[in-house]
């Protein structure tokens, strides 16, 4: 069954590797060497039962499949990214915000059943760290803290080379580090001043509108449907309303970096999702709270870079943890 299965590490060539979003189902047929002999994209169905999404995955595994037999090889496992708290061990999913209907479900033995393969759950995060470390920006390393700025923030930390997952499945949760405690805008955790109310794609619409009114010569002043790319072109176009939104981004990140700095003494922090692809509008900010606020010798010793891998990240750690069973990727 699932653990034995895991517990011994999977020996086939090919993965079936999903990262499953509140919005798209990413999904690949991968090589032990990490290329991607096969890949689709497609939304996630919006169900109200598990039974949709184990469809969904089941008939893109089986397509995956189709495509590569001949050609590539056999899949013989498959591995899931699913966007919230997972029991890695018992293949369950603790809680999942974006796609509610899977809270508690035993996602690993469903898709077992339907496909007659181990199957391995993770985090999405984690999985994009140790798909970062895998084939992306932190090859090479073993001390990784990694970061997604999308809708939300996540995190992934690998310490000595192997995933932190915490006692109960939940470490790691970067983008819930108070950074603002006094007046904190409220998160959808129940708490306030959260990273992700001021890191996320979701915080930089809402930085803007709140400071449009400041604000009045700027061009996002008539924009309607404002998203984290729109204030992202006016930045390079010297608005100074996108620039101060991704000051305060830049700062805010930078103050939680400093901590995490402080605390884990990585080698290399990594930071992708969509929002990443700002970098220069916040990183002379993020970079400036980090030299003040963290510890000389780690600050100085920390090397802070964009992810390489983009969407790709998830199913690629998906996979890689596949690959290794239940160890965490080693280099
Ligand atoms: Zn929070």
């Amino acid at each position: 069954m699932f653990s034995s299965h895991n517990k011994s590490g999977s020996k086939s060539d090919l993965i079936f590797a999903a990262d499953l979003g509140g919005t798209h189902l990413r999904a690949a047929v991968v090589g032990r060497d990490g290329k991607i002999h096969y890949r689709l994209k497609q939304p996630t169905p919006q169900a109200e039962k598990p039974d949709g999404i184990v469809h969904a995955l089941v008939d893109a595994a089986h397509e995956g499949a189709r495509h590569t037999a001949a050609r590539d090889g056999q899949i013989s496992a498959v591995s899931i990214a699913v966007p919230g708290t997972v029991n890695f061990e018992d293949g369950v999913v603790v809680k999942a915000p974006n796609v509610p209907c899977l809270d508690g479900f035993r996602l690993a033995a469903a898709l077992e059943s339907e496909l007659k393969w181990p199957a391995t759950l993770e985090n999405d995060a984690n999985a994009a760290a140790a798909g970062e470390m895998w084939q992306g920006a932190g090859r090479g390393y073993s001390n990784i803290v990694c970061v997604t700025l999308g809708t939300g923030v996540g995190g992934g930390i690998i310490l000595d080379g192997k995933l932190w997952r915490g006692v109960d499945g939940s470490a790691a949760e970067i983008g819930h580090l108070g950074v603002d405690p006094f007046g904190g805008v409220p998160c959808a955790c129940g708490s306030r001043g959260c990273l992700e109310v001021y890191a996320s794609a979701t915080a930089i619409v809402r930085m803007t509108r709140e400071a449009r009114p400041r604000y009045p010569d700027s061009i996002l002043h008539t924009s309607e449907d404002l998203t984290s790319e729109t204030v992202y072109h006016a930045g390079l176009e010297g608005d100074e309303l996108a620039l101060e939104v991704f000051r305060r981004m830049g700062v805010y990140l930078g103050i939680g970096l400093a901590s995490l700095i402080n605390l884990l003494n990585p080698e290399i922090i990594v930071i992708g999702g969509g929002l990443s692809n700002g970098w220069e509008l916040f990183e002379h900010h993020m970079h400036q709270q980090v030299i003040e606020r963290a510890f000389p010798l780690p600050a100085r010793s920390v090397k802070i870079t964009r992810a390489e891998c983009g969407d790709d990240a998830g199913f690629l750690g998906a996979a890689r943890l596949a690959f290794a069973g239940q160890q965490a990727p080693t280099n």
